[in-house]
Formats: structure tokens, sequence, C-alpha cells
């Protein structure tokens, strides 16, 4: 199971470039980032983020067009239902993830539109910074240096 922590779930507009994003906070996070933004994700909390949860969270949000993953959890099989049930129930809504890891399986890549690797190290900055380590790809192309020519906010 992936768990997620309801009462920090939110639409954001900075996330994913072009999307309006449903992102959803995953504890058990398995990253070691040096500059941890948020520790408690590395915890045992929340609840299981079940399909039903994905459904009813698509339905309270209309308008959404990318469901995203703050995290990974610690059991892919779980996370892989997750992203196919994204896939065959919303097939409108981009898949997203974020991972603190610097690679994911070629399974896990290839179950989401867009994923997020690298830690976060607060000395290199954020995505939009040009000098950060971290990098997002859209089926695999580096798309990072939109953060910086549009001047979003990501921050995490
Ligand atoms: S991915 Fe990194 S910054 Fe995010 S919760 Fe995990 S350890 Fe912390």
């Amino acid at each position: 199971m992936i768990k997620y922590i309801p009462e920090l779930t939110d639409v954001v507009l900075e996330e994913i470039p072009d999307k309006v994003t449903l992102a959803v906070e995953i504890s058990n996070c398995r990253g070691s980032c040096p500059g941890c933004h948020t520790p408690f994700l590395q915890q045992d909390l929340g609840v299981e983020l079940t399909p039903e949860d994905v459904d009813r969270l698509i339905a309270d949000n209309f308008g959404v067009n990318c469901f995203l993953l703050l995290g990974e959890g610690r059991d892919p099989e779980a996370l892989l239902r997750i992203a196919a049930h994204l896939r065959e129930a919303h097939p409108g809504i981009a898949r997203a993830l974020y991972s603190g890891r610097t690679e994911v399986e070629p399974e896990i890549q290839a179950a989401f539109d867009y994923v997020k690797l690298g830690p976060y190290i607060a000395a290199l900055g954020p995505l939009n910074s040009p000098t950060t380590n971290q990098r997002l790809y859209f089926h695999g192309e580096d798309i990072t240096a939109r953060f910086w020519h549009k001047g979003l906010e990501n921050n995490r």
C-alpha cells in the first residue's frame, strides 16, 4: 500500500508545466535528501491511497488535468497499480511522479508521463533554479529548462 496525507492534497499550477495539477503527498518516503524540506513524509503517516480515493479526488477537483504523486512510498507494486488505474479510468489526466531518487525502475518510468528525479539539495536549489541537480522528464525527455524559461515558482 501507499499512503497519502489527505489534508495536504491541493491543486497546484507550478509543479508540472502547463498543467492544472492535483497533488497528493505520499508518506513513507525512501529518499534521503540532505536538505529534506518535509522530513515527516519519511514516516509511516496518513491513509492508504486507493483507486476509489483517486476517483473521488478527481471528481472533487473538476478541471484538473494532471495527477501528481509527491513521493513514491515503499510499495512499488501499489504505486504501479495506482498509475494503471489512472491510465485506465482517467485517460485524459496526465500521470506525474516526484521521486527523490536519482533513478527509478523502467516500469515506474513508463507508468508515468512526468517523472521528477534527484534528491533535493538545498545548496543547488529546486527545479526552478538553473543550478538544480533535479530533473523533470516528460516521456524520457528532460524538460527541466522549462522551469527556468517560464520563471515558475516550483520550490520543492
Ligand atoms: S524526496 Fe527528499 S525532500 Fe522529499 S520527503 Fe523524501 S527525503 Fe524529503
